[in-house]
């Protein structure tokens, strides 16, 4: 099976990959984020307890995210592989993921770190604020913290799958297909 970790920076782009990823490969696209969102607008007693950290920037428990993830993959039996997205989002993620994938003699294929300078972050989040209705794009205190968060806490996890030779960075900078087509001469040569 393909288990991809598409992995960047907030603002990287990996909503807007995953979904070609997800076709191109016939994957089952994950993302933590877009889950908690559901539970939000749903009013579900997890989305009550994310959306205190999410409106602030800051990660969501680990245990909680772990326990989300694990039974999001068992929902999907006849998967033929997953697209994690914004996940996983610390070194205890990635090694509850991996020991998970272990338990199912499964592992991850490849973690596929879309590069993005951080100006250009900043502004395509900017940008977004202005249709996501995402509380944690309009306010630029909260994409400061996400970042901050993102580089001390989730940044290791690149290193996790480096030391088991699994890390491939992609240029994150140009148009969305060109960087699309990096993903897949990625993929393909796996
Ligand atoms: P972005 O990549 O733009 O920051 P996401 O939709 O991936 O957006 O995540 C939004 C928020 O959801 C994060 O800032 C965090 O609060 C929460 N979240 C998502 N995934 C995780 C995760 N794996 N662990 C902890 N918190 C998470």
């Amino acid at each position: 099976m393909l288990h991809i970790i598409l992995f960047g920076p907030p603002g990287a782009g990996k909503g807007t990959q995953a979904a070609f990823l997800q076709e191109k490969y016939n994957l089952i696209h994950l993302s933590t984020g877009d889950i908690f969102r559901y539970h939000i607008k749903n009013n579900t007693e997890l989305g009550a307890k994310a959306k205190a950290f999410m409106d602030k920037g800051q990660l969501v428990p680990d245990s909680l995210t772990i326990e989300l993830l694990e039974s999001e993959v068992i929902k999907h039996a006849d998967a033929k592989g997953f697209i994690f997205d914004g996940f996983p989002r610390t070194s205890a993620q990635a090694e509850a993921l991996d020991n998970f994938l272990a338990s199912r003699n499964e592992a991850i294929s490849a973690l596929l770190s879309l590069e993005v300078p951080e100006a250009e972050l900043k502004s395509r989040l900017a940008e977004r604020a202005k249709t996501s209705g995402r509380a944690d794009d309009a306010d630029p205190k909260v994409i400061e913290n996400r970042i901050a968060v993102y580089r001390k806490e989730t940044e290791p996890v690149k290193s996790h799958y480096q030391a088991l030779g699994k890390h491939i960075k992609i240029d994150g900078i140009g148009s969305i297909s060109e960087i699309s087509e990096r993903l897949f001469v990625a993929i393909d040569a796996l």
